[in-house]
């Protein structure tokens, strides 16, 4: 097998063109560093997601020139979420409300992952960055003190490709190679483990401008959301043992859990499942930390939990445009010690930036996963579409965290009267 190695012709390599990726090279390239993307996929790709942007996304789409696109493309804009817990108690939350708080947009987006991402990748491209689909990366390398130095490709045609660049970025997903590589990975053994199903359904019933969660008892849950006129995006999250009843026939698995829901089944009767169940997970990782010499993860790569709140690709954006601007730091440095201290100070601001977050997600999914306590949440906040609006304006990435954080809000939420369930829920 021969070996082909490109001279440093990058400043950046950045391993993934979903929207972390897209976001950190276009970054990146209006810094003026010249940067390579590399996706094993070939666009346009699916990616089981649920595919809502929350209204603060709008931002950075905006900022990268990607919103008209995205409007144009026919995205459904929709006006809040509304939760259903197992006992049939089910909360509203608006975007736009009287907490004082508003996003760039009024209304979240929501748009299939196969028209938005290739929107987000020609933004990078559009920048000035170099874009090579189908190739995948395998490994990172090392000079001799142990600093990421560029990756390897798959061979092809049994040739190996190195391409060597000062900085490297693993925006590469889910179950990320280079933050493997890097040692970086960590399963959470804490988090109850998931897997996802996701498919689109024509004329899905009773769907109107809220994205919609229906918690259900022990067997996780699902999101509906219109995307694109008349298409509705069905994602549903189960635990991971489910995993054998998926592997043996996901569809019918999928279809059956649909219909033995009594809420959903008049929903979906006159439905018709236009593409194939996508499956993803077990889920539920996060990195170490989000840098190594020479390199930085961002986007799922550094840090994924569970879909529930649906903001991973504002994360994503977001994380891409504040490690862009470290990551030019990083380039500018004089010494590898400088090099690394900017990167370090990525990963300070990322944590930073999501911290509260990441506190709100992680009380919402120990919520979801036992049923008395969403339960009795849902009741509480039914009768207080303020507590809502302000918990959902924090999902939707324009509200702070801390407002939901406060002794005065968790006070109020936990002290809530509630109202008897209704009968026989
Ligand atoms: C079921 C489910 C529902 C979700 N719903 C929502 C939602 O409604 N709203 C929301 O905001 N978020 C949602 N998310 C999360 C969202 O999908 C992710 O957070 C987002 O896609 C992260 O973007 P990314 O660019 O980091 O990774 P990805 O979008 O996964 O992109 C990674 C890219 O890297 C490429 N790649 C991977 N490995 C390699 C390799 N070795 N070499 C080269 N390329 C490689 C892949 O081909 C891919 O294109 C959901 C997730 C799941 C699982």
């Amino acid at each position: 097998m021969s070996k082909r190695s490109g001279a440093e012709q990058y400043d950046a390599i950045v391993v993934g063109g979903g929207p972390s990726g897209s976001s950190t090279a276009f970054e990146l390239q209006r810094g003026g560093a010249r940067v390579l993307v590399l996706d094993r996929a070939t666009f346009p790709r699916s990616k089981a997601c649920a595919e809502y942007l929350s209204p603060q996304a709008s931002r950075r789409l905006n900022a990268m020139g990607a919103l008209t696109a995205v409007e144009s493309a026919g995205a459904a804009h929709l006006a809040g979420m509304i939760v259903r817990a197992p006992n049939g108690a089910a909360l509203r939350g608006d975007f736009v409300a009287s907490h004082g708080y508003s996003a760039f947009r009024n209304r979240g987006l929501a748009l299939r992952r196969t028209v938005l991402d290739p929107i987000l990748l020609n933004c990078a491209r559009s920048a000035g960055a170099d874009v090579r689909e189908g190739a995948q990366v395998t490994d990172v390398l090392r000079d001799a003190t142990g600093r990421v130095t560029g990756v390897r490709l798959l061979p092809s045609a049994g040739e190996v490709e190195l391409i060597r660049a000062p900085l490297v970025i693993g925006a590469d997903g889910l179950r990320s190679v280079i933050a493997r590589r890097l040692g970086l990975a960590r399963i959470s053994r804490i988090w109850p483990r998931r897997i996802a199903l996701v498919a689109h359904f024509e004329n899905f019933g009773g769907m109107g401008d809220w994205g919609e969660m229906h918690v259900e008892r022990d067997v996780g849950y699902v999101g509906l959301a219109t995307v694109e006129d008349g298409l509705t995006n069905v994602a549903m999250v189960v635990p991971a043992a489910a995993g054998r009843a998926v592997s043996a026939d996901r569809t019918a698995f999928f279809e059956r859990w649909l219909r033995d829901r009594p809420q959903l089944a008049p929903r979906v009767a006159g439905a018709r499942r236009v593409t194939p169940v996508l499956a993803t997970g077990p889920f539920a990782s996060h990195a170490r930390r989000a840098w190594a010499p020479g390199a930085a993860l961002v986007g799922d790569a550094a840090d994924f939990f569970d879909p529930f709140t649906g903001e991973g690709i504002y994360s994503a954006l977001r994380g891409g445009e504040l490690l862009g601007r470290h990551a030019l730091e990083c380039l500018g440095a004089a010494t590898a010690r400088e090099a690394d201290a900017s990167l370090r100070a990525y990963d300070r601001a990322r944590r930073a930036e999501f911290r509260g977050k990441w506190i709100v997600e992680k009380a919402i999914n120990a919520a979801v996963s036992f049923a008395p306590a969403i339960n009795y949440f849902a009741r509480a906040l039914e009768s207080r579409k303020d507590m809502a609006d302000l918990l959902v304006g924090v999902t939707g990435d324009f509200v702070p965290a801390a407002e939901v954080l406060r002794p005065g809000y968790l006070l109020n939420l936990f002290l809530q009267p509630t109202r008897p369930p209704a009968p026989g829920a």
